[in-house]
């Protein structure tokens, strides 16, 4: 059933939901006042206790269009009991990244704050003994990646028994991880009489197989085209190649004056090696990938939300789940082979209605893969001309420096940074309403200090 094509004529707001009030209390500290609208169609649903499955891109708000109507919905077992037995988990949300998984539970943990329900978080590549812990000690709400969720219950640390709410969340990254087999077996755990929904941003037919099979008479949402791209970012692509792309990444940083950057690459070595390399360029980088420690991979993402690196370079499975407001601008230093890939990637800016800018890199061979992503987003992407400072010719004295060290931004040489860009169509929006901009302060709050998943 698909109920929501039209977009709403009436703006509601949280607590026309009837959301419990310590919740909405929390709803208010965030600074929200409207909700987004996948949150308005979401949660009406949601508190109905029916299945969803919805098509909401990255950056639409839909966490919280979950997360607040499954908060309330569990309000019934909230208790402030010390012992165990008294919260088992009732509600169970499976993401595909630990990144996600850490988002999710930051945003759980601010909406719960001010209610006696408890939530946890687990993924693997950390030590699973606090973990452990924390499962013991009970919660109501678990967020997990589906391979270290699965490690838990051969331990026995952790019973499904009791689970009333199951959300597969970014099920299409799920799919495209080769998850199917462990979230089989994950279903199979918990209790057939459930509350099933699932967000992908994109519907493939994988995906509605995988709907047919574990959810039960689902409303279809969806608040954006299919495979579109927010109508808040403008777009652009450069022919380039080869070292040309690193030095245009320098000029665009420096010339624009960028901060919040995200680069993707589409190899883990590319990825550090990038990095390195801007980094000896003058521009503050870090990169994260899969091959990178945990540990690593939070000091580098917890640098880049305090607004402390130029650059972050990242391959597409390690930058899923980020979410960081403000960031002005992704690029494409290589683009991805698969097209879905770029929808994900440009959601990581204009994020909740803020203004972003996606620049995509492309060489002679790359040609095909743009004209694959302008087939899926139906979008004619506008091309442009770089003009790069003239590279310096390793002198005879020695001097090789290419580096931008000034803190001072550069006049850029080409006056088409000053142009707004003109996209030569636009894509459209099935929902006209526009959400407003994210409070900064959850996205600044430190995620290393949830690794021990309490
Ligand atoms: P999500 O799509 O869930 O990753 O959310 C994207 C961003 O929007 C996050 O930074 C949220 O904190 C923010 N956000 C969620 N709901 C709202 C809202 N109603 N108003 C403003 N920002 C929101």
């Amino acid at each position: 059933m698909t109920e929501s094509t039209q977009p709403d004529t009436s703006t509601p707001t949280f607590s026309d939901f009837g959301l419990h009030p310590g919740i909405l209390q929390a709803v208010a500290a965030t600074g929200y006042t409207t909700p987004t609208p996948i949150q308005a169609k979401a949660m009406p649903v949601v508190m109905d206790g029916r299945d969803v499955m919805g098509a909401a891109q990255t950056g639409t708000g839909k966490t919280a269009a979950f997360t607040l109507p499954i908060l309330h919905r569990l309000m019934r077992y909230a208790n402030t009991s010390a012992s165990p037995a008294r919260h088992p988990v009732r509600a169970l949300i499976l993401t595909p990244t630990r990144e996600l998984a850490v988002q999710v539970y930051d945003n759980v943990a601010q909406y719960s704050q001010s209610i006696p329900l408890r939530a946890a978080v687990v993924y693997g590549g950390v030590d699973i003994g606090p973990q452990r812990d924390a499962l013991r000690r009970g919660c109501e709400v678990l967020i997990a990646t589906p391979g270290r969720l699965l490690d838990h219950v051969e331990q026995k640390n952790v019973n499904l028994g009791q689970v009333d709410i199951l959300v597969l969340d970014e099920a299409d990254r799920m799919l495209d991880m080769g998850f199917l087999p462990d979230l089989d077996r994950i279903v199979r755990l918990l209790p057939a009489s459930r509350q099933t929904l699932l967000f992908s941003a994109t519907f493939s037919n994988e995906i509605r197989k995988l709907a047919r099979t574990h959810l039960k008479d689902p409303v279809e949402l969806e608040v954006s085209q299919r495979n579109a791209t927010a109508d808040t970012v403008t777009q652009i692509a450069y022919p380039l190649s080869g070292e040309d792309k690193r030095a245009a990444v320098v000029h665009l940083v420096k010339s624009r004056g960028f901060n919040q950057v995200i680069v993707f690459s589409n190899t883990k070595i590319g990825t550090s090696r990038l990095a390195r390399q801007l980094e000896r360029d003058g521009v503050k980088a870090e990169s994260i990938h899969g091959d990178k420690s945990q540990l690593d991979r939070m000091k580098a993402l917890d640098a880049f939300k305090a607004g402390e690196l130029e650059v972050l370079v990242a391959t597409d499975v390690a930058a899923r789940g980020l979410d960081v407001a403000g960031v002005p601008c992704v690029i494409n230093y290589d683009l991805p082979y698969n097209a879905e890939d770029y929808v994900h990637r440009i959601g990581r800016t204009g994020r909740a209605g803020a203004k972003g800018e996606a620049i995509a890199f492309y060489s002679p061979e790359e040609e095909r893969l743009l004209q694959d992503i302008e087939k899926l987003i139906k979008v004619k992407i506008p091309r442009g001309q770089l003009t790069l400072p003239a590279r310096p010719r390793p002198s005879r004295q020695g001097d090789r420096s290419r580096s931008y060290t000034s803190s001072t931004p550069r006049k850029p040489e080409d006056e088409l940074f000053y142009k707004p860009y003109v996209p030569s169509s636009t894509p459209t929006r099935a929902d006209s309403s526009t959400p407003k901009q994210p409070s900064s302060s959850s996205s600044k709050r430190s995620v290393g200090v949830l690794l021990g998943g309490h």
